[in-house]
């Protein structure tokens, strides 16, 4: 398949590398990350998109997308795809699929979880919105790109399961850190707490897979010092898109907008920028309630 991919950084150069290593044709381009081996570098993003078939987008935030997909939308034929992998709020995920279509394009909001490892390793989850045909033409490259993909419903239903899950992720990396602090405070040894919590109601990814406390279950970033991983600031800006879709459609989220504020004021205010998200950790521990 010939196609043209636009954001080449962390997440979209092995992306874009694993497609050409399955033989794909593909015309990349970034605005300062350089092109991965077996990507034909384009000038323009319009250059990378024109005569695609799939144009995928990995890019920082929505308005970018927004401004990319305005200037790469007229350069695509008919028929072809838009499939923007990016996080980025719903509103512009929505408003890209109705530019695409209004020219006579397919569109796919697609955002991943898996993070840097999985974009290298091809074993990223997509979470997409769009039509069943537009899912169907870019399938084949989701199986290259990743493990699984669901097809979540319209337009906008991708970026809608990434955040919501991503509430649920930095609420309950919260408050995992905030109890093995507490544990701390109360003399509970912390393999002792992961012993009893991992097996118990309380078991979640964030205690089982992605342990906070160093040298407890198994190999996670506080291992390593909690070097990222999944960065902290990351985290906040998932966080944000979900408090503003949550506003958008008057959604009642108060646990989300508590894990907001802590992770703006670790991200911010504290020395939370670089670290990984279960760093807030040492942040809690040693604090007291004031
Ligand atoms: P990144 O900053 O490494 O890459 C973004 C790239 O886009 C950069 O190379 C930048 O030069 C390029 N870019 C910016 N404006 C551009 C433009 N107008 N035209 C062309 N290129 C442009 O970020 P990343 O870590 O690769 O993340 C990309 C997206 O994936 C983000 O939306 C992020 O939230 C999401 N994401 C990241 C991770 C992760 O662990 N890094 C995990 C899941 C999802």
């Amino acid at each position: 398949m010939k196609i043209g991919f636009i954001g080449l950084g962390n997440m979209g150069g092995p992306m874009a590398a694993n497609l050409a290593k399955a033989g794909h044709e593909v015309q990349g381009f970034d605005l300062a990350a350089p092109c991965p081996d077996g990507v034909r570098k384009a000038d323009t993003a319009a250059g990378a998109a024109s005569g695609a078939e799939v144009v995928i987008t990995m890019l920082p935030n929505g308005a970018i997308l927004r401004s990319v997909a305005a200037e790469v939308i007229p350069a695509m034929a008919p028929g072809a795809v838009l499939c923007d992998c990016s996080t980025v709020d719903v509103d512009s995920a929505r408003a890209v699929a109705d530019l695409a279509q209004a020219a006579g394009l397919g569109a796919l909001d697609a955002p991943v979880s898996g993070g840097v490892g999985g974009a290298t390793a091809g074993t990223l989850t997509f979470m997409v919105g769009g039509s069943d045909a537009a899912f169907a033409t870019v399938q084949p490259l989701f199986d290259i790109m990743g493990q699984k993909a669901v097809h979540c419903g319209a337009a906008g239903a991708g970026q809608a399961a990434k955040i919501c899950n991503n509430m649920i992720l930095g609420a309950t990396m919260a408050v995992t850190c905030e109890a093995f602090a507490l544990a701390d405070k109360l003399g509970l040894d912390r393999a002792r707490m992961f012993d009893v919590v991992s097996t118990s109601s309380g078991y979640s990814w964030s205690m089982n897979a992605y342990c906070p406390a160093p040298g407890i279950g198994p190999q996670s970033p506080a291992d390593n010092d909690y070097k990222p991983g999944f960065a902290a600031e990351l985290m906040l800006k998932d966080l944000r898109l979900s408090q503003q879709a949550a506003e958008a459609v008057d959604a009642d989220t108060p646990m989300g907008a508590r894990a907001t504020e802590l992770y703006a004021s670790f991200v911010e205010a504290e020395d939370g920028k670089g670290r990984d998200f279960s760093a807030l950790l040492p942040r809690f521990v040693g604090r007291g309630r004031g």
